[in-house]
C-alpha cells in the first residue's frame, strides 16, 4: 500500500502539463494571446509553495476583451453560424476536453489542491457533460408563431416571437471546482448565441486558461471567448462595471454578489447570481443509517467542504442522536487527508492560506464560545493549506457556525425531535441553496420538501449536479439558475415581430 503524503510531488508532472503550468503570464483576447503587464502567484496548496504566475488583468485588459467580445456578437463567423454550426463547435470542445482529461485534472488538482480522482470526475468529467449537454441546444432554441387580432380595420397580421442571445456575458467563476464553474457559465451562454468574457478565481486560474486554447483548437470564432485572469477587486471590478457587458454570470461568495448586484442595478445588466449556502441535512431514525451517516459525511467533507451546497449542518432525531454522532466522530478519523496527487486521499488540503485562516478563525471562535469541537488531527505545523474533518456539538441556532458559510471541512450537528422545529431550523439562515433529506417515510419527503425554502432537495443519497437539472439559490443564495434549460433561457431575449399581410 502506498503511504498519504502531504506535498504533492511535481518532479515527474507531464510536459503537456508542465507547459501549461510554466505559460507566460497571458491573457486570451480576441483569439489571440496577450502578454500581461502584470502578474499575480500561482500557489500549490499541499505545500504552500509558489509555482507558477498568471496574468493581473485590469481596466485595459478587461476593455480589450469586452471589445472583441462585442466585435465577435455581430460578425458574421458566429452570429450567422446558424445552429447546426455552434452545436458542432461545442461539441468539438467537449471531445477536445475529454481527450486532455487527464492532463486538466491534474492541473486543477495542483492550482485548487482537490484530489485527482475528484478534479478527474467531477470537475473535468462535469465540465465535458456539461458542454455536451448544451451543444444539444442551439437547434431546439425556437421562438412562436401567434395570430393576431388587429383592431378594427387595419387587416390581418401575423405575430411572431425570436430568441436572440441577450449579449455579451461577463461570466465571473470561484475556485472551488475551477473548470466545471467555468463550463457552467460558458456552455448555456455560446449554445444562446452570446460570446463571454471569462473572469477565473485569482486562486485557481490555470484550468480556464488551458481551456482557452482548446477552444481555440476547436475552431470557435476569435474573440467568442475571452479569458482575462486577475483580482476581483480590478479586473472583476471593471468587468462588472463595463458599458459594453449585456449580463453577468456570477457564482462566488453572498458579499461579492451583493456587491455585484448594486452596480447592475445602476446600470440595468441582466443577472444570475450563484451564491453560498449552509445547507442542511436531515437525518431520521428510519433511514438506512449505514448509507446515510456517509452521504451526511461526504456532503461536507468532499472538496474539504469547498461546494457551495456542502451539508454543512446535519440535523440528527433524537433517538440516533447519540449513535449517530459517535460514529461520525469514528469516521472522520479515518478519512485519508493528504495531497491531491497521493492515491487513496479523500480530502485534500484547502485552496490558499486565505481559506485556511478563515476556517480556522471560525473554529477559534466556536471554541472561545465553549462549543465541543472535534478535529480529526492537528495540522498546524504542515505549510499545505491543510484542516483537518472536524465536528462542531452544541452549537445554538443563531452561533456563527450555525448561521455563516465557512467553506470548510467543518460540520455543525444539531439534534430535533419534531418536525414543525425542524423545518424551521432547516429554512433559519439567509441561505437557501440546498437541503438534503435521508428518511423511508414518503409523505415526509414531499411535506418537508415542499416546505424548504431552497433550491434543490435531494432525498437519500449524496447530491451531485445534473446538466439538465438547475441548480441555484432561494434567498439570499441568489437568483437565476445555472444548468438546465433554465441557464441557456437566461441568456436569451425575446424579440417580437408583428407582421402585416396583404
Ligand atoms: P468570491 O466572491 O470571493 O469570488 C468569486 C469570484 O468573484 C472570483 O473570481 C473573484 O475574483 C471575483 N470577485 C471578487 N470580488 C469582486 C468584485 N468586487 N467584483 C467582481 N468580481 C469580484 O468567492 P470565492 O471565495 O472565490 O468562492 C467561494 C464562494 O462561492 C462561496 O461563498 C460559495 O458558496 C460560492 N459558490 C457558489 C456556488 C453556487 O452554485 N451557488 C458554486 C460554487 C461556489
Amino acid at each position: 500500500m502506498t503511504s498519504i503524503m502531504l506535498e504533492n510531488d511535481l518532479t515527474h508532472i507531464p510536459a503537456s502539463v508542465r507547459r501549461w503550468l510554466d505559460r507566460a503570464p497571458a491573457h486570451f483576447i480576441g483569439g489571440e494571446w496577450v502578454a500581461s503587464r502584470g502578474s499575480l502567484p500561482v500557489v500549490e496548496p499541499s505545500s504552500g509553495r509558489e509555482i507558477g504566475a498568471i496574468g493581473k488583468g485590469g481596466v485595459e485588459e478587461i476593455d480589450m476583451a469586452v471589445t472583441a467580445a462585442r466585435a465577435a456578437l455581430v460578425a458574421p463567423e458566429w452570429r450567422d453560424a446558424g445552429p447546426l454550426a455552434r452545436e458542432a463547435v461545442l461539441h468539438r470542445l467537449a471531445a477536445l476536453i475529454e481527450a486532455r482529461a487527464d492532463d486538466l485534472a491534474l492541473l486543477d488538482c495542483i492550482d485548487n489542491g482537490m484530489p485527482l480522482w475528484l478534479a478527474r470526475g467531477i470537475d473535468v468529467g462535469g465540465t465535458v457533460d456539461v458542454f455536451r449537454y448544451y451543444a444539444g441546444w442551439p437547434s431546439k432554441l425556437a421562438g412562436r408563431t401567434v395570430e393576431v387580432s388587429a383592431p378594427p380595420g387595419m387587416g390581418r397580421f401575423r405575430g411572431m416571437t425570436r430568441r436572440e442571445p441577450v449579449g455579451v456575458v461577463a461570466a465571473i467563476v470561484p475556485w472551488n471546482v475551477p473548470l466545471m464553474m467555468a463550463a457552467w457559465k460558458l456552455a448555456p451562454a455560446l449554445a444562446a448565441g452570446c460570446t463571454v468574457v471569462l473572469k477565473p478565481s485569482e486562486e485557481a486560474s490555470l484550468s480556464a486558461l488551458a481551456l482557452a486554447e482548446l477552444v481555440q483548437e476547436a475552431g470557435f470564432p476569435a474573440g467568442v471567448v475571452n479569458v482575462v485572469p486577475g483580482l476581483g477587486s480590478e479586473a472583476g471590478d471593471a468587468l462588472v462595471r463595463h458599458p459594453g457587458v449585456d449580463k453577468i454570470s456570477f457564482t462566488g461568495s453572498t458579499a461579492t454578489g451583493r456587491a455585484i448586484a448594486r452596480e447592475a442595478g445602476g446600470s440595468l445588466k441582466k443577472l444570475t447570481l450563484e451564491l453560498g449556502g449552509k445547507s442542511p441535512t436531515m437525518l431520521f431514525a428510519d433511514a438506512d443509517l449505514d448509507r446515510a451517516i456517509i452521504g451526511a459525511a461526504n456532503a461536507i467533507f468532499l472538496n474539504s467542504g469547498q461546494v457551495c451546497v456542502a451539508g454543512s449542518r446535519l440535523y440528527v432525531e433524537d433517538a440516533i442522536y447519540d449513535q449517530v454522532v459517535e460514529r461520525l466522530q469514528a469516521h472522520i478519523r479515518s478519512i485519508p487527508v493528504g495531497a491531491g496527487m497521493s492515491e487513496g486521499v479523500f480530502m485534500g488540503p484547502l485552496v490558499s492560506a486565505r481559506q485556511r485562516e478563515r476556517v480556522r478563525s471560525h473554529l477559534d471562535a466556536a471554541r472561545a464560545g465553549g462549543l465541543s469541537v472535534d478535529a480529526a488531527a492537528d495540522y498546524s505545523d504542515t505549510s499545505g493549506f491543510y484542516v483537518a474533518p472536524t465536528l462542531v456539538t452544541g452549537a445554538p441556532h443563531d452561533a456563527p457556525v450555525t448561521q455563516e458559510e465557512i467553506f470548510g471541512p467543518v460540520l455543525g450537528i444539531y439534534r430535533f425531535s419534531d418536525e414543525d422545529e425542524l423545518v424551521a431550523a432547516a429554512n433559519g439562515t439567509d441561505f437557501g441553496l440546498a437541503a438534503s433529506l435521508w428518511t423511508r417515510d414518503i409523505d415526509r419527503v414531499h411535506r418537508i420538501s415542499d416546505a424548504l425554502q431552497c433550491g434543490k432537495v435531494t432525498v437519500n443519497a449524496g447530491g451531485f449536479p445534473y446538466p439538465g437539472l438547475p441548480e441555484g439559490g432561494y434567498k439570499g443564495s441568489g437568483f437565476g439558475r445555472d444548468l438546465g434549460p433554465d441557464a441557456v433561457e437566461q441568456c436569451l431575449q425575446t424579440k417580437t415581430l408583428l407582421i402585416h399581410v396583404s
